[in-house]
Formats: C-alpha cells, sequence, structure tokens
C-alpha cells in the first residue's frame, strides 16, 4: 500500500501495516499531508497535533506484533468536544478556547490502547449545539462535496475529515442528529449507538440523557471495527452499560444474508417537507432492500411528529443546566475588570457563549422555571415516552426501522443562519432515536442532481446495533454509493 492510498480503509491499512508494506509513521505522516493540503479550504480540523501523532506512530512501529491492537497505526480525528488530555478542547466555544482538560476521555484510551493514532481535533458548533458547524466560535467546515456547502453538524469537522479523505475514521458526538445528519450529507457512514453503549466519560456535556459518542467512517465495516474498540461499560461513567460488547465487524464481513429481516417504514411521517431527489433514493433503497430479502412493511410511528418541539425543549432543559457550570470561575475564560461577582458572570457568560447557546440557555432555564415545568418540561418527558413506546411497539413487528435521514441534502452555508427554526426541522428524522435510545445509522444512498449525497437511516432495538450494521453492509455491498467521492473538492485541488 502506497501512503497516499493509506485513507481508504481502516481495516486495508491496519493490514497494510501488519503485512509491512506501510509503517504506522508513514501512514501517520501521509495523513498530516493530506489535512495540511485540504484543511485551508475545508475547515475540518480546530487543531492538528503532528508531534504527538508522529511521537505515537513510531512509538507503534517500535512495539512488537504481539501486542498490536485492532486499530494499530491508523489515523484518526477526533471532534473537539472529545477530551485529549493536554491538549487544547475548545468545543468550538471562546468560552473553552483556551481549556486543556487534564484527563483523557474513556474513548480516547481506549482507541488509543487499540493502536488508533490521534493526528487532531475537528470542528464543531459551539457545545455540538447546531446542525451546520455555523455556531462554531471559529468559523464553519466546508462540505468537501460543494464547499459552499455546510457539512451538517454539529460534528461537521469529524465528517468532513472522513469524506475528504484525510483520515479514514473519526468520532462524533450525537444528540439529536450530529453524528448521522453530517455523514448524510458528507455521503460517508456514521452511527449512533444505544444509549450507553459507550462511556461519556471526557466528552463535554450538551444534554446528558442524550449524548453518545459514536464513529464515522467510509464504510460500515469500519465503522464496526472503530465501534467495537470504543464500547463498553466504564466505571467513571454511571450511565455507561453492564452489558456486553459484541464483535460487530463479524456482521459487516463475508457473505451477509439479510433474507427474511424484517424493516418498516413509517411513510406518513414522509408525506411532508422531504425533498424530491431524496425520497426518490429512499424509495429506491427500500427497494434494494427488498430485492436483498428484507420484507418491508408499515409502521406508525404517531408520536415521532412531535419530536423535534419534543428534542428541543428536553435538549434545552439539560443544556441551561450542564452549562451553569462555566461561570468564570472553574472553567475556562473569565472576563476581565468586573467590579462584582455577579457582574463577573455576567460578562462572562456575555461575552464567552455564542447567540445559539445563549438562545438554549434561556429557553432551557424558561422550560425548567416554576409555573411552566409542568406545561412545557414535563409535557416533553411525556410525549418522549410516548416516541420510544412507539418504538418498542414496532420492533414487535420489525427488526429495522427506515427513514432517510435528513428531509434534502446539504444546504448553502448561510441559509438558514437567519431562522433558527429552520435550522431544526433539519433534525426532523434524527432526533427521534436519541428521545428514545436506540441506535441508529446513516448510510450513503444516494446522490441529487446536483450531486450531493443523500443517507438512508437505519434504527435499531436497544442494544442491537449488530442488527442495523448488519443490513447496513448487505446495502452496501449490493450499491456503490459509498464509492462516490467527493468531487468538488478534489476538483478544485487539481485544478
Ligand atoms: N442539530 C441538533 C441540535 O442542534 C443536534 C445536535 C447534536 O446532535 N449534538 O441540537
Amino acid at each position: 500500500m502506497t501512503p497516499e492510498s493509506s485513507s481508504s480503509s481502516a481495516r486495508a491499512l491496519r493490514e497494510a501495516i501488519a503485512a509491512g508494506t506501510l509503517s504506522a509513521e508513514e501512514a501517520c505522516r501521509a495523513a498530516l499531508d493530506r489535512i495540511d493540503r485540504g484543511n485551508g479550504t475545508l475547515h475540518a480540523f480546530q487543531s492538528v497535533e503532528p508531534e504527538r501523532a508522529l511521537a505515537r506512530a513510531r512509538a507503534l512501529d517500535a512495539t512488537g506484533a504481539a501486542a498490536r491492537g485492532p486499530l494499530h497505526g491508523v489515523p484518526i480525528a477526533i471532534k473537539d468536544n472529545i477530551n485529549l488530555a493536554g491538549t487544547i478542547t475548545t468545543a468550538g466555544s471562546r468560552m473553552l478556547e483556551h481549556y486543556r482538560p487534564p484527563f483523557d476521555a474513556t474513548v480516547v484510551t481506549r482507541l488509543e490502547a487499540a493502536g488508533a493514532v490521534i493526528v487532531g481535533k475537528t470542528v464543531c458548533d459551539e457545545f455540538a449545539m447546531g446542525s451546520s458547524t455555523e455556531n462554531c466560535a471559529f468559523g464553519p467546515a466546508r462540505n468537501p462535496w460543494a464547499t459552499d456547502r455546510t457539512p451538517g453538524g454539529s460534528s461537521g469537522g469529524s465528517a468532513v475529515a472522513v469524506a475528504a479523505g484525510m483520515v479514514p475514521l473519526s468520532l462524533g458526538s450525537d444528540t439529536g442528529g450530529s453524528i448521522r445528519q453530517p455523514a448524510a450529507f458528507c455521503g460517508i457512514v456514521g452511527l449512533k449507538p444505544t444509549y450507553g453503549r459507550v462511556s461519556r466519560y471526557g466528552l463535554i456535556a450538551f444534554a446528558s440523557s442524550l449524548d453518545q459518542i459514536g464513529p464515522f467512517a467510509g464504510s460500515v465495516d469500519d465503522a464496526a471495527l472503530m465501534l467495537e474498540v470504543i464500547s463498553g461499560a466504564d466505571a467513571q461513567d454511571a450511565t455507561s452499560a453492564r452489558i456486553d460488547v459484541p464483535r460487530f465487524s463479524a456482521s459487516t464481513t463475508g457473505a451477509i444474508d439479510i433474507s427474511g429481516a424484517r424493516i418498516g417504514v413509517p411513510w406518513t411521517l414522509l408525506d411532508r417537507g422531504v425533498d424530491a431527489d431524496v425520497r426518490r433514493a429512499f424509495d429506491e433503497s427500500v427497494r434494494t432492500l427488498e430485492r436483498l430479502g428484507a420484507v418491508v412493511s408499515a409502521v406508525e410511528l404517531p408520536h415521532s411528529a412531535y419530536a423535534i418541539p419534543t428534542y428541543y425543549l428536553v435538549a434545552t432543559a439539560e443544556a441551561s443546566s450542564n452549562l451553569a457550570r462555566y461561570d468564570g470561575v472553574r472553567y475556562g475564560f473569565r472576563a476581565p475588570d468586573a467590579a462584582s461577582l455577579d457582574a463577573m458572570y455576567d460578562r462572562t457568560r456575555e461575552a464567552g457563549f455564542g447567540a445559539e447557546v445563549k438562545r438554549r440557555i434561556m429557553l432551557g432555564t424558561y422550560v425548567l422555571s416554576a409555573g411552566y415545568y409542568d406545561a412545557y418540561y414535563l409535557k416533553a418527558q411525556q410525549v418522549r415516552t410516548l416516541i420510544r413506546r412507539d418504538f418498542t411497539e414496532a420492533f414487535e413487528h420489525v427488526d429495522a426501522v427506515a427513514v432517510p435521514t435528513t428531509p434534502t441534502a446539504a444546504f448553502k452555508l448561510g441559509e438558514h443562519t437567519a431562522d433558527p427554526l429552520q435550522m431544526y426541522l433539519a433534525d426532523i428524522f434524527t432526533v427521534s432515536a436519541p428521545l428514545a435510545g436506540l441506535p441508529a445509522v446513516s448510510v450513503p444512498c444516494g446522490v441529487t442532481s446536483e450531486r450531493l449525497p443523500i443517507g438512508l437511516q437505519l434504527t435499531g432495538r436497544p442494544w442491537e446495533e449488530a442488527t442495523i450494521l448488519r443490513l447496513a453492509a448487505a446495502y452496501e455491498a449490493a450499491t456503490s454509493w459509498h464509492k462516490e467521492r467527493a468531487t468538488a473538492f478534489t476538483r478544485a485541488r487539481s485544478s
């Protein structure tokens, strides 16, 4: 394998390193070069850590074959809301512009123990609040398929890093769609695990009952490989579940037979607001799954019609509580020259947070306040239970639920910034899975007439990531959408 082709697949890369045709250091240098060439245009990376990465790669090259982990020598990127000890972790916020966490996130510890080489931190919306990376205090990332468009958010930079071929794998976090939506917008695979599957220790909290960390990859198999490494109970996170971690990649390799698998489609949810090209691609993907032997039937998820308001009440309430810790005393930024403690709090939060984060803190504080709690927060919790119950009932008849990941393909940068409601509506198909705690994967399923990628989302029962990975892998093997590349960016670079 040549260093240049080392962005192709994590599995192929690991095998090339094991066979001795490529060293971890060469793979790392090649990734750093690709980032160097692409980041000026795409702004996928908030920060790059070349010395740290090369030192680790060299150390890996010096270890014996017996000590090699499943991601030995594979360069990866992580979202900038995941702690990497000693390196700046901004979460896209001025508030944490100079913050260096004193400890690693558990996912970092696990990835490094498996031999992965972290090359840098990727651009995200401030505190992961957003669907486009335009809420990042340090500027948005750009979609490699069309650089005037968003890569999606909030984990947009991580999606770009994989879609532009800088690294084969990256980590994002998903609260209401922040892995699946950018995966769909960038033509790659993204998976949100079951709530509790992956430790949140060291993830900067947004909405703690929804947040999960998960993989971005160029293929379903690579996503499974990464998920295998990061999953499992962690004493540092009481919400991480003590439940066995299957070998997910056993579901994504070899001959995959999905005949008899039962897939439900909530057709009535798709009646309004879905772009015609997206709808065509989705309908075609359902026919492909049928051709592969899956049995497709209609399911009803009536309360998912209320998923957006429910999500934006629950998530903002939890965010208002989580973000109370940024008071200028304990973390990061402190506004100078305040005459009193109260003035210091006010000025710190005024200057440290961006407009969307302030909007959410105010909304969340409002829905939790006496007199409004029952009407908004409690009501949202009740609807959340109904959304979850709809899925439980559907899963008595089907093994997975299929919808388009997003109602449209990637929108233009600036298109929705003036209208937060339009931005929130981009999450219509992604917020239900986290509200119900369920695993969901987005896999490429087409391109629009403007050559923008489209994603198919498969949601599964709790702890059944293997089921949706198997379906996604069978779909991927039968189609070639995942092989389509982000040509706009490549063309611009070579001309
Ligand atoms: N776009 C959603 C929001 O703005 C989801 C974000 C996420 O999953 N972190 O809240």
